[in-house]
C-alpha cells in the first residue's frame, strides 16, 4: 500500500549535513517527498510503500551522520496522498518555538583534514577548512536560527567555489553555515605584541615555528579563545610561562600531535584513548610516563598530565611544522575569563607572549577547553564546554515552570531549564574579578537571546554574599521574577539525582567537597543527604572544626592540621614532633590557639576537602595550597592498592567522629604512602558503614568525587552496581546549576 508519512525529528540535527543525509537515503529508497529544518527540528514528508518507508526510517538511526542525537521522534502515516514527483530539500521553515539545539564546536574531520594536507585541494593548509561534519559552531553563533547571516561568519562572502559546495545537496559542505576557503574566508596574522606585523597565512606558522622551538611564548587564538603556548619539552619556556603568569604549580594541559605522541609520554587505558579521539576532543588526564623529555615544570609533584589532540585545522598545521607537545594553557590573567577578542589579546596579554597570532573571524562565545578523566569504564567531566557546551541535558521529567539557575561561586555555570531539558553554559569560571562576573552576566543574556527565553523562576545558592546570589536577588526584584535559594550541598544532590534520571525515590547522597553555606550558616563539606525533589535531610556530617583565620585557612592546610590537633589534644598535641608544627615559630602557634580558642574568625566546617588538606599537612606533603584541590591531587598519586586497612573513627548521633583517625594516623610509622592509602580507605568505610543503616540507593557528588582512587575504591566495593555517579555534568560546582533547575519541579 502506498502511503504518506511525517516524521519529525527533534535534537542535535541541524547544521550536522543531517538534511543531505536523508535526501541521499530517500532517493536510494526511491521515496518522494521532501525534508525541511524547523524552529523544532527535522521534519520529513515521504510517500512509498508502506514497508519501504519503515526501512528508510530505521536506515536514518543506523545511518544518521555521526553529530547528529537524535532525541525524539514521530511519525504520521496518512492515507491521502499529495503525489509528489521527486524528493527535494526545501527552505527552513521559521516557527515561534526554539526549541533547536546550537551544536557545540567540533574538531576538524577526517575528510577535511584529507583536503587539508593535499597540495593538490584548493583548501591545502588553510586553517578555516570546515564542512557539515565539523567546525565551530557555538563559539560563533550570534542567535538562531544557526544560519551564516547570524554568525561571526556573516562578513565574509562565499565565492563562486564556496558557494557551489553550499548550495549542492550532494556536497558535504552542503549548507555548511561557516564554509570558506583561501580566496573568500578568513586569515591568519602574526603579530609582536606592540600590533606589528610580521607575516600572515601561511608564513606565519612558520615563524611561530621557529619561535616556538626558540623558547619563546607565543599566544594563538583558537575556537573558544586564545592559547599561550610554548615547547612542553623546554623547562626553560615553561618556567618563564609560570613566572610570567604568576602560576607557580597549578599543571599546565599539553597538547599532542597525534595519540602514538601521546603514548609515548602517557599510559592511557582503552576507555582514555576513546575519549581522547573522540570528535569533542577534551583534554583527558592521564598516568605520565616516567623519564620522558617533557618538563617536570608542568605538573610539578602529580603522576599525571592533562594531555589532548588538535581540533582545529590550525592547530593541525602547527603540528606539520612543529613535531614537539606543546603546552596550551587558556590566556588569560589571572583568574579572569578566557581571552577572545584580537584587541584584549593586545592590551591583556602582551606581558605573557611576545608574539601573537591572530584571526579575522570573531568569537563571538568564550569556551574554554574541556576537561575529563576516566575511572574504568566511566567518564567524568571536571569542565563542561568546548565540544559539549551548548547541548542540554535531558531531564527525568518536564519541568512546571522556565528556570533560570545561576550556580555558586566557583566552576560557574548557568543553566536554563525548559520542559524537559536543562541547557547548561559553558565553563564561566569563578566569579571572583569584574570580567568574570561581566562574562556571567552576558552569557546569561547569550542564553536568553539564544533560546528565546525569559524565566518564571530563577534559582541560587544559599550563600548571601556569593555574586551570583546577589545577581539573581537584584534580577528578582527588578523584574518581579520569584528568587529561590538551595542549600549548595542539597543542588550537588539534586544534580545527581537528575544525571542518573531518578524520579520518584530518595537517595542518599554523599556530598563531599571544598565548602559550601549550610543552612545552620557553618561552611558544610562533608555531608550524607537523604534528598528527593522537594526537600532533604541532613543525616550524617563530619564534626565540625574550626578553620583557623576563614579563607586563609582554605589556602593553607597546615592551619586547618593545627585546627584539628587543638580540637583532638589541646595544647598537648604541641610537645608532638610533626611536619605540620614545624611550620610554625612558637609565638605563632601561641597566638592561633588563642585566636582558635577564643574563636576569633573562626568558621566552623564539616569540609572532607579540608579533611584532605589536614592530612596533608600532618605528613608534610603540603602545607600552603598554590591551586585548588592540590592536596588532595598529590595524594591520590602516593595511594598503594595493596594497602587494605584503615584508621578508627566513630559515628555518633549523625556525626562522623574522626579524633582516633587522626590519633592513629600521628602515631602510624609506616611510610608516608601508606598512611595516605589508611585514610583514603577509611573514607570509603565510612561511607559503606554510613550507607548501611539506610535502604537507599547511594551516590556521590561534590568536588572530592574528582578522586580517581576513592572512585575506584567505591567501584570496586559496589558489589550490585548500585551506586550513582555523575555522568553529564562535573561532580564539582560546575554542576550546581543542574540541581538548581531541577529544585521542586517533579
Ligand atoms: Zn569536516
Ligand atoms: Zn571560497
Ligand atoms: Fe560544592
Amino acid at each position: 500500500m502506498i502511503k504518506r508519512a511525517i516524521v519529525r525529528f527533534t535534537g542535535a540535527v541541524q547544521g550536522v549535513g543531517f538534511r543531505p543525509f536523508v535526501y541521499k537515503l530517500a532517493n536510494r529508497y526511491g521515496l518522494k517527498g521532501f525534508v525541511l529544518n524547523d524552529g523544532k527540528g527535522v521534519v520529513i514528508e515521504v510517500e512509498g510503500e508502506e514497508e519501504v518507508i519503515k526501512d528508510f526510517i530505521l536506515s536514518i538511526h543506523k545511518e544518521k551522520p555521526t553529530l547528529a542525537n537524535i532525541f525524539s521522534q514521530s511519525v504520521e502515516i496518512f492515507e491521502n496522498l499529495k503525489n509528489y514527483k521527486e524528493f527535494k530539500i526545501l527552505e527552513s521553515v521559521n516557527t515561534m518555538e526554539k526549541e533547536v539545539f546550537i551544536l557545540p564546536d567540533i574538531s576538524t574531520c577526517d575528510d577535511c583534514l584529507k583536503e587539508l594536507f593535499n597540495p593538490k585541494d584548493r583548501r591545502y593548509l588553510y586553517p578555516f577548512t570546515n564542512c557539515t561534519n565539523c567546525g565551530p559552531r557555538f563559539s560563533i553563533t550570534e542567535k538562531l536560527p544557526y544560519d551564516r547571516k547570524n554568525t561571526t561568519m556573516k562578513s565574509f562572502h562565499m565565492c563562486k567555489d564556496c558557494l557551489e559546495e553550499y548550495n549542492d545537496p550532494s556536497n558535504r559542505r552542503f549548507h555548511a553555515q561557516p564554509n570558506a576557503c583561501p580566496v573568500c574566508g578568513p586569515n591568519i596574522f602574526l603579530h609582536t605584541k606592540d600590533r606589528k606585523l610580521i607575516a600572515k597565512s601561511i608564513k606565519a606558522i612558520e615563524f611561530l615555528k621557529d619561535f616556538i622551538l626558540n623558547g619563546d611564548i607565543v599566544a594563538v587564538k583558537g575556537i573558544g579563545g586564545f592559547h599561550l603556548v610554548c615547547d612542553a619539552t623546554n623547562d626553560k619556556a615553561v618556567n618563564l610561562l609560570r613566572e610570567r603568569k604568576k602560576r607557580f604549580e597549578k599543571p599546565f594541559a599539553v597538547m599532542f600531535k597525534d595519540i602514538d605522541q601521546i603514548k609515548n609520554y602517557t599510559l592511557v587505558s582503552y576507555v582514555e584513548e576513546i575519549t581522547i579521539l573522540s570528535s569533542e576532543k577534551p583534554i583527558v588526564i592521564v598516568k605520565k610516563k616516567e623519564n620522558t623529555d617533557l618538563s617536570e615544570l608542568i605538573a610539578p609533584d602529580l603522576d599525571k598530565i592533562g594531555v589532548f589532540l588538535p581540533y582545529s585545522p590550525l592547530h593541525h598545521i602547527l603540528f606539520k611544522f612543529v613535531n614537539k607537545p606543546l603546552v596550551m594553557t587558556s590566556a588569560n590573567v589571572s583568574e579572569e575569563p578566557i581571552v577572545k577578542d584580537n584587541d584584549e589579546a593586545f592590551e591583556k596579554l602582551s606581558y605573557f607572549t611576545d608574539y601573537i597570532l591572530t584571526h579575522n573571524r570573531d568569537i563571538k562565545n568564550r569556551v574554554d577547553d574541556s576537561v575529563v578523566f576516566c575511572v574504568k569504564d566511566k567518564t567524568f567531566f571536571i569542565r563542561r564546554s568546548r565540544g559539549y557546551a551548548p547541548l542540554p541535558v535531558k531531564l527525568p521529567f518536564k519541568l512546571k515552570s522556565k528556570v533560570l539557575a545561576v550556580g555558586g561561586h566557583q566552576k560557574v555555570t548557568i543553566a536554563l531549564g525548559i520542559d524537559d531539558k536543562a541547557y547548561i553554559s559553558q565553563h564561566i569560571g569563578d566569579l571572583e574579578t569584574l570580567a568574570s562576573q561581566e562574562t556571567f552576566e552576558e552569557t546569561i543574556y547569550t542564553f536568553f537571546n539564544i533560546y528565546n527565553f525569559y524565566p518564571d523562576i530563577i534559582v541560587s545558592d544559599l550563600h548571601p554574599n556569593y555574586y551570583s546570589t546577589k545577581w539573581a536577588k537584584n534580577f528578582s526584584m527588578k523584574n518581579g521574577v520569584k528568587h529561590i535559594q538551595v542549600q549548595h550541598h542539597y543542588a550537588h544532590g539534586l544534580s545527581l539525582m537528575a544525571d542518573n534520571h531518578i524520579k520518584e525515590e530518595k537517595i542518599l547522597t554523599v556530598c563531599w567537597d571544598g565548602t559550601g553555606y549550610g543552612l545552620d550558616g557553618n561552611l558544610w563539606g562533608g555531608e550524607f543527604l537523604i534528598v528527593d525533589y522537594e526537600n532533604f535531610e541532613r543525616v550524617f556530617h563530619f564534626d565540625y572544626f574550626k578553620l583557623i583565620g576563614g579563607e586563609k585557612a582554605v589556602k593553607e592546610p597546615r592551619r586547618v592540621a593545627l585546627s584539628i590537633l587543638f580540637k583532638i589534644l589541646g595544647k598537648d598535641s604541641l610537645n608532638l614532633n610533626l611536619p605540620t608544627l614545624n611550620e610554625f615559630s612558637e609565638n605563632e602557634i601561641s597566638s592561633l590557639y588563642t585566636i582558635w580558642e577564643k574563636n576569633i574568625n573562626t568558621p566552623l566546617s564539616s569540609s572532607v576537602g579540608r579533611l584532605f588538606d589536614a592530612v596533608s599537612s600532618l605528613l608534610g606533603i603540603k602545607q600552603v595550597l598554590s591551586y585548588e584541590g592540590q592536596s588532595g591531587m598529590i595524594m591520590e598519586g602516593l595511594y598503594d592498592y595493596t594497602v587494605k586497612d584503615f584508621y578508627s573513627f566513630d559515628l555518633k548521633n549523625g556525626k562522623i567522629v574522626y579524633d582516633s583517625l587522626f590519633i592513629d594516623l600521628i602515631q602510624d610509622k609506616s611510610d608516608t604512602r601508606i598512611k595516605v592509602s589508611r585514610f583514603i580507605n577509611t573514607l570509603v568505610k565510612i561511607i559503606l558503614d554510613v550507607s548501611k543503616n539506610f535502604e537507599l540507593k547511594v551516590g556521590f557528588s561534590g568536588g572530592v568525587f574528582q578522586n580517581k582512587v576513592l572512585l575506584t575504591l567505591l567501584m570496586n566495593n559496589d558489589k550490585n552496581k548500585s551506586f550513582l555517579y555523575h555522568r553529564s555534568v562535573p561532580p564539582n560546582d560546575g554542576g550546581i546549576a543542574l540541581g538548581q533547575v531541577v529544585f521542586n519541579q517533579f
